[in-house]
């Protein structure tokens, strides 16, 4: 049933089809016309036909030079024109009356002096004239038209007038990617959650026999350059699957009806080469939310209907696995995340220092590099940098030795190429200065330990200072022991105060405050005034419940239900509040700023720390750092002095 509907959708491009052959056909229709008429027109702009009696009296009054008698026609040339020295010369013409020429035309004009011939049809063979005036125009005609079928075709990525949507132009199918986990750095974690599927891949039988069903797909997540392509190439390389790609957005600008044949025709030639791997970038151009606010967009809902149909018909057990990449999975829409397809999501993170080292690295590996070359140090400046902006960095390298004439790469071409690639683009803003970045960590630190020493509080999972997709320049993640819906008045006074920690912090080090805290105080400025207004925790209004929720169901926004000077009380109090937690927090981390400096300086050098080695340092158990950036710290300081 569900072939049939499709059948009927493939239908569509070529009722669209039909009725652009004629306006094509039309339109060259008018252009001969309108060709015609401007050629004839030039021809005819130095001839002017005058009527026969005009012409015998120009002939008796001696103005004629000479005549020329055609077929139908005689052709006049007056000595006024005769005498001009241009090349194309006014000449008239008079219609040629039957036998005139026997009538003494002839010797009137031999008594005016009048020259006169005749001219010699040239006469076509019969074949020629009907080439002429058949095959060549119908020919050019089809040429014209077959050119323009095929633009417009391959705008469609059809190919040519039968294959609307039976073509794979954009699809791209790598029998052997070549790439393996080696060629991907660091994205440990993306790659630990692949490795069962490559396992899949390569022995489905394993899977099936059992009885279980893999995932029929995962969702790459993260921002643009991160290596998700990279991943999933990998993932096919490692595996040695054919590797099927298509991006989201190529989907977008198709015909209606188009994306949805061409979905189905790459399920099919996929599953006919299984096991393989199917990557489709930028999911959300296709996948994005299904709402009929704006009237939707047909065609990407009937693209999106078709995929959904084709992940939940095909076989996984035949070992076909679909993955897509996305840099917003918030605007998906629902359907495709549900349980049998894009289940699974797999993070790919902006890199943290090891895994920008590594990346250096892996670009590196085929590059001639100078002895003063130090990737650590090129690492630690492009903090925020993904890897498609390191592998350009490392090129945007090389190309300058090549121009300064070396041999090798030194480390000032990797610093200068840094400044073009990074700096110096839209993308400075995930790339933090050394001051930035001491502040960002002195913040995130400053909510960690914050929570830290606290007793009712949410243990911290993890604290960086990686820049996030989100806008974010750090972040601190707390993982509740168990999933909790009642929370008593200590743990969100706690929860206050961990939300201001982060501007104590940035007070108490640096004396400054910066726009890094908008979000946390709006977030604590919200709770404070839940607490005061909904929760009856104020000791001045006790239970009162000073705001309802006006819409539960939705975005559970809520309204003063008081007076307006009960209200402007309330706003004392939690002015009051937050001025209270803000102070303990402050207190904390004076009370504890030699933990707060080590544990900042920490974060500093490794940029994401977890909530381990964070409890490690609050009970004086400092964490090792690793061999390597030990020893990198070393050789930078060598180098300053
Ligand atoms: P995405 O699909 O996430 O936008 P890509 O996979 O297209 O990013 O990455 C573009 C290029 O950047 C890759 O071809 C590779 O050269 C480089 N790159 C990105 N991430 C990594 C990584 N983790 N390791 C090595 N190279 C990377
Ligand atoms: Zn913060």
């Amino acid at each position: 049933m569900n072939d049939q509907n499709n059948r009927n959708n493939d239908r569509r491009p070529e009722g669209r089809q039909g009725r652009t052959i004629l306006v094509i056909l039309l339109a060259a229709l008018l252009l001969t016309v309108v060709l015609n008429s401007i050629f004839s027109s030039v021809a005819n702009a130095y001839q002017t036909e005058i009527d026969y009696s005009d012409f015998i009296e120009m002939l008796e009054n001696d103005e004629l030079d000479s005549v020329q008698f055609q077929s139908d026609r005689i052709m006049i040339l007056t000595k006024e024109e005769a005498a001009k020295e241009l090349t194309a010369r006014q000449t008239y013409y008079t219609g040629l009356i039957d036998n005139l020429p026997l009538t003494g035309l002839t010797e009137q004009l031999e008594a005016h002096g009048v020259e006169y011939s005749a001219h010699i049809e040239e006469t076509m063979s019969p074949i020629l004239s009907f080439m002429l005036t058949w095959v060549l125009p119908i020919a050019a005609m089809y040429l014209l038209f077959s050119l323009l079928m095929n633009s417009m075709s391959k705008r469609m990525g059809g190919g040519g007038l039968g294959g609307i949507g039976k073509s794979h132009a954009k699809v791209y199918m790598e029998k052997e990617t070549g790439v393996t986990f080696e060629d991907v750095a660091g994205q440990d974690e993306a790659k630990e959650s692949l490795v069962e599927i490559i396992d899949f891949l390569h022995n489905p039988k394993k899977y099936t026999d059992i009885g279980a069903k893999l995932p029929k797909g995962a969702l790459l997540v993260g921002s643009p350059g991160t290596g998700k392509t990279l991943i999933a190439k990998a993932v096919a390389g490692e595996a040695k699957v054919p590797f099927f790609s298509i991006s989201g957005s190529d989907f977008v600008e198709m015909f209606v009806g188009v994306g949805a044949s061409r979905v189905r025709d790459l399920f099919a030639d996929a599953q006919k080469v299984a096991p393989c791997i199917i990557f489709i970038d930028e999911i959300d151009a296709i996948g994005r939310t299904r709402d009929s606010k704006f009237g939707g967009n047909d065609e990407r809902e009937q693209t999106l209907n078709q995929l959904l149909a084709e992940i939940d018909g095909f076989d996984s057990g035949k070992g076909v696995v679909i993955l897509a990449a996305t840099n917003r999975p918030e605007i998906l829409d629902k359907a495709l995340l549900r349980a049998g397809r894009f289940d699974r999501r797999i993070v790919v993170d902006r890199p943290n220092l090891a895994g920008r080292y590594q990346t250096l690295r892996v670009h590196t590996k085929n590059i001639k590099l100078a002895e003063d070359v130090d990737l650590n140090k090129i690492a630690q400046a492009t903090a925020g940098a993904v890897g498609a902006d390191l592998a350009n960095l490392v090129n945007e390298a090389a190309l300058r030795a090549v121009r300064h004439g070396r041999k090798t790469v030194n480390q000032e071409d990797l610093l200068t190429s840094f400044e073009v690639v990074i700096a110096g683009t839209e993308k400075k803003g995930t790339v933090l200065t050394d001051t930035e970045k001491r502040i960002v960590a002195y913040h995130e630190v400053g909510h960690a330990l914050v929570a830290a020493m606290q007793k009712h509080t949410q243990p911290v999972s993890k604290i960086t200072i990686v820049p996030h997709t989100s806008g974010a320049l750090g972040y601190t993640m707390q993982m509740p022991e168990e999933e909790k819906f009642l929370s008593s008045k200590e743990e969100l006074l706690t929860e206050l105060q961990t939300l201001l920690g982060g501007r104590a912090a940035e007070q108490t080090v640096f004396g400054v405050q910066t726009t890094g805290a908008a979000n946390d105080i709006e977030r604590a400025t919200d709770l404070a005034r839940k607490m005061i207004t909904q929760y009856g925790m104020s000791d001045k209004f006790g239970l009162m419940a000073l705001s309802t929720v006006s819409n539960p169901y939705l975005d559970g926004s809520t309204m003063m239900n008081c007076a307006d000077d009960t209200a402007a009380q309330a706003d004392a109090e939690i002015k009051q509040l937050l001025e209270t937690c803000y102070e303990q927090a402050k207190a904390v981390l004076i009370e504890n700023r030699a933990l707060l400096d080590e544990i900042a300086l920490y974060l500093l050098q490794k940029e994401t720390i977890t909530g381990d080695e964070l409890m490690a340092f609050v009970n004086h158990d400092k964490p090792q750092l690793p061999e390597g950036e030990e020893a990198a710290e070393e050789k930078t300081e060598q180098t300053e002095e």
